[in-house]
């Protein structure tokens, strides 16, 4: 008689299990919030970290080489300052290499200091006292201080000079009269920059560029010959690096196309230290850490789904037990009406609530007629099936939301219609007599008679009063004859007030 969400067909979870999934998600949420933050801050952590020692690098390379050249060009000032002076010329030629060359000079990795003359023709020579015949008036490091006196130090691009990969730097003589009169060259060979580079822990995909001011690679690691004396000043990367003093810029290799992190550091010296490491060497730990933290964090989310599924499940199984006793508790096992225990439940709630909202409540009576004999006549099984017929009749006659059809023991019924006048009950009540009267006369023809009885309570009364003038209605009723409905009469619910 009652429909349960299992007779339904659609289940639906009851409060406590939503309130499990929804606490079980927010809970997945907020650790998946927590676990993303961290692992975000990590990977930018990260990034400062590389951004920092590729700082430190930058500075300490343009560090070194920019104390070998400013020694180097410390003998190359004093050779020109030595050059200019007229008493020179008459020296031996002993006492003029022993002026003019200190043995800062005569280092490993630097070339020979040379002197060139006027029209370009070498006149001095570190390396000997008799330099052999030799001109470099077509050179770069010649040209620039001929045309332009205002030079200083020039760097030239990388290039073969005395036999090995070098860079030359060269300075200008002016003579007293302030014409051009040679330039003084010297070299740092490449090897200084690979034994520099070399003393570096790099990873495979590191790498270091200096470059001239206008953007000519001077040397880079690792070490490739297509790349040095390249011009990269109209590339954006470099274009960047020339513009400001410091910073740093993601950027793809002009060679080998991969995407680096480049910083560079100027110290305002003739060269330039760029220093790139990929993104994907810098990422490689976080990226395993990220990993393996989502994994964890991937199986523990489908930990908790499955446990709060299965726990939902297994509260919403329960819950439909609990229904299901529940149901059975109050269910008269013959009938399939309420029985007697929940009647009693049922009139003290509705009672209260009439009371609270001042609305009437109904109550019928209902009692088969001369049963005792259709059970002597016919037997105790024909007499079920004739109290199940009876109660079919019931409750499909009050059957609104709120009535309560009932077995009060034994033949008895008793239907509960709150908000019921009298006159409506007792229109209720002829339905289910007539219905009665009308079933099979199979064995025999059924009736009922009821007792009606509908009142506004009062909070000094007690429900019982109720039943009391229902029951007297009922007895009216089988006093004037049987198969018929009374309604209770003002002296019975007098009684009952
Ligand atoms: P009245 O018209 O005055 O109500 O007469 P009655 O015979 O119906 O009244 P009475 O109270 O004397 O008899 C009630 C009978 O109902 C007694 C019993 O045999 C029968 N009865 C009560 N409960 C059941 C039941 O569960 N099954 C069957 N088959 N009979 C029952
Ligand atoms: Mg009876
Ligand atoms: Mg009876």
């Amino acid at each position: 008689m009652r429909s349960g969400n299992a007779g339904t067909g659609v289940r639906r979870w009851p409060l406590s299990a939503r309130l499990l999934i929804l606490s079980s998600l927010v809970t997945i949420l907020g650790f998946s919030a927590v676990c993303g933050s961290v692992m975000l801050d990590m990977r930018r952590g990260e990034e400062a970290l590389a951004r920092q020692t590729s700082e430190n690098l930058a500075t300490t390379i343009d560090a070194d080489i920019g104390r070998t050249v400013e020694l180097y060009d410390l003998s190359l000032r004093a050779v020109v300052s030595g050059m200019m002076t007229p008493e020179i010329g008459q020296l031996s030629k002993e006492m003029r290499q022993l002026i003019l060359f200190d043995h800062a000079a005569s280092a490993s990795h630097f070339g020979a200091i040379q002197v060139f003359d006027a029209q370009g023709d070498l006149i001095v020579d570190a390396a000997s006292l008799d330099p052999v015949k030799q001109n470099s008036a077509d050179e770069d490091f010649f040209k620039v201080h001929r045309d332009d006196g205002e030079r200083g130090l020039f760097i030239s691009r990388p290039m073969l000079h005395q036999g090995a990969y070098s860079v030359v730097l060269s300075r200008r003589i002016t003579d007293s009269d302030g014409n051009f009169a040679g330039v003084v060259v010297g070299s740092i060979r490449f090897s200084y920059f690979h034994d520099l580079f070399g003393r570096l822990r790099l990873n495979p995909d590191d790498n270091i560029t200096v470059i001239r001011r206008d953007g000519v690679v001077i040397m880079r690691t690792p070490f490739d010959l297509d790349v040095i004396g390249m011009d990269l000043s109209k590339t954006p990367g470099v274009m960047r690096v020339l513009a400001r003093a410091n910073g740093s810029y993601s950027g793809v290799g002009v060679v080998d196309k991969i995407e680096r992190l480049y910083v560079w550091r100027d110290s305002n010296r003739p060269l330039l230290v760029i220093v790139g490491r990929p993104w994907a060497g810098i990422y490689s730990l976080w990226q395993r850490q990220a990993l393996r933290i989502g994994g964890i964090m991937l199986a523990l989310v489908c930990f908790i789904t499955a446990v709060t599924l299965f726990l939902a499940r297994e509260i919403g199984r329960r819950a439909r037990a609990e229904d299901k006793l529940e149901e059975l508790a109050t269910t008269d096992a013959l009938t399939g009406l309420r029985n007697r225990r929940k009647f009693d439940t049922a009139i003290e709630l509705e009672w209260r609530r009439a009371i609270r909202q001042s609305r009437p409540l109904a109550l019928l009576l209902i009692d088969a007629d001369h049963f005792k004999i259709f059970n002597d006549t016919f037997g105790h099984q024909p007499g079920d099936q004739a109290l199940i017929a009876i109660a079919g009749c019931i409750a499909s006659s009050a059957c609104r939301a709120g009535d309560c059809a009932a077995r009060y023991g034994g033949e008895e019924f008793a239907v509960l219609l709150p908000g019921v006048s009298a006159e409506d009950a007792l229109k209720v009540a002829e339905t289910i007599r007539r219905k009665v009267e009308e079933l099979p006369a199979e064995p025999a023809t059924l009736t009922v008679s009821i007792g009606v009885a509908s009142l506004t309570p009062l909070v000094t009364m007690e429900w019982s009063g109720l039943v009391e003038a229902a029951d007297k209605a009922l007895y009216a009723a089988k006093a004037a004859g049987r198969n018929q409905s009374m309604v209770a009469t003002a002296p019975y619910l007098l009684m009952a007030a």
